[in-house]
């Protein structure tokens, strides 16, 4: 059977994971065989969303019954039912519900009542409380399938501690980074000196290290000098595999989804208020504004440094009608070129403008030229892609470490040869 819980956190505290590791840990206790735990982040666009929107799915052999009213009392313990955007779900589900519910629930929007047939029809077991959305997010879960995945070790808190600074040494967090990357990922962000893998919100969490195998994250872990963890869970995800990105077109994208769009630079970037950088992408006669935030640090001096003539894949959340950037791939850079006046044709020295449109003059002889000398000049920039630092990133989003070599590679010949810019290493 599939256990499916989802919105049992808010943002005072509380976190769907480590209901699940308790969930997990309290089948085990009354002799539930549990051969899978995943955690399954949703739509990232969903404005009712908790926090992370995350949801959990345990795989276990049992009495489904029992599993069911366990399930139900680990929520009504832990959820935070004051809070009003928290409205738990709880599914047991014998019978596999279609995947399809889950990419719809990834990469777009579900309604309640769709979740509620789908689970009718399958005979499952569900409680949804409140307004019931959470079982939009439970369903999901069961129905959920991950051909790419990773993994997140994630250590929890003793209870009285919630709420209290955590105690996690610092450097510690940089030796099990520098030990397992790029096997592992996210744990810090070097290039920012900042510790990413410690939240600073209320919840359970103490920290979460994300890599590509079980082996390589509690490796990690092991590394870790910190307060002592009440219980510690080990989720399969879809993390850091991009399953939220659709493929669009300027000019045909919908609010609240995320995508990869192609397009030309259509505009000089521009550096707003707050440091925000945004530059047009244009294709086929429509536009798309296409963002990078400040908190993306020094991926905006990528943006910043495009030209109008680039062509690029664009990857990220179309929100407000702009897509705010996750990861971009220069496919060709425009020959910038600068403009100057030419040598004279007959004594070979540097002329003058005759004024606007004019032409060229020169000071020493009758000489005149039209035409100015063209001389280009080296771009800041090169073909490959580039991606937001470790302490912007989305949780869906694909860090490039886990790019294949076909991946990296941005379609012009001329470019494959071309290094991909890798976090600060
Ligand atoms: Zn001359």
């Amino acid at each position: 059977m599939r256990i499916g819980i989802d919105d049992t956190d808010s943002p005072a505290g509380m976190c769907t994971s480590y209901i699940g590791a308790v969930l997990r840990q309290r089948l085990e206790e009354r002799k539930f065989c549990v051969s899978g735990a995943c955690l399954l982040r949703l739509n990232p666009n969903v404005v009712w969303k908790t926090r992370g929107n995350a949801a959990i799915c345990i795989e276990a052999e049992g009495d489904p019954d029992r599993a069911f009213s366990i399930a139900c009392a680990c929520v009504e313990e832990f959820a935070d039912f004051s809070a009003e955007n928290t409205n738990p779900g709880v599914v047991v589900t014998e019978e596999r519900i279609p995947s399809g519910f889950y990419y719809r629930a990834v990469q777009g929007f579900c309604e309640i009542s769709e979740a509620i047939r789908l689970l009718e029809t399958s005979g499952a077991r569900y409680r949804g409380y409140k307004n019931r959305r959470g079982l939009v997010g439970a369903t999901a879960a069961v129905a959920s399938e991950l051909p790419d995945r990773t993994y997140e070790f994630l250590a929890y808190r003793k209870p009285e501690r919630w709420g209290t600074p955590r105690y996690v040494e610092r450097e510690t967090l940089f030796l099990a980074d520098a030990k397992t990357y790029p096997h592992t990922w996210d744990t810090v962000d070097r290039r920012n000196d900042a510790v990413v893998c410690v939240p600073h919100t209320p919840d359970p969490v103490l920290y979460g290290i994300r890599g590509e195998s079980p082996a390589w994250v509690s490796y990690a872990a092991h590394f870790i000098r910190s307060e002592e963890p009440e219980i510690e869970q080990i989720y399969a995800t879809n993390q850091g595999t991009d399953v939220h990105l659709i493929p669009g077109v300027i000019g045909a994208l919908e609010e609240g989804r995320s995508y990869r769009v192609e397009g030309t630079v259509a505009s000089l970037p521009e550096t707003r208020a707050g440091g925000h950088v945004s530059v047009l992408l244009g294709r086929d006669g429509s536009t798309l504004r296409c963002m990078a935030y400040e908190p993306t640090k020094e991926f905006r001096d990528v943006v910043r440094a495009l030209l109008p003539g680039d062509r690029l894949i664009a990857a990220g959340s179309y929100k407000g009608g702009s897509l705010n950037l996750e990861k971009m791939c220069v496919r060709s850079l425009a020959a910038a070129v600068e403009k100057r006046p030419p040598l004279c044709p007959a004594c070979g020295r540097r002329m003058t403008s005759a004024g606007r449109g004019k032409g060229f003059k020169c000071r020493f002889c009758p000489g005149r030229a039209q035409a100015p000398e063209l001389r280009s000049v080296g771009r800041a920039i090169r073909c490959g892609w580039y991606e937001v630092p470790p302490i912007a990133r989305r949780h869906l989003a694909k860090p490039l470490v886990r790019f294949t070599p076909a991946e990296r590679e941005c379609g012009d010949r001329s470019c494959i040869a071309s290094a991909v810019p890798l976090p600060g290493k």
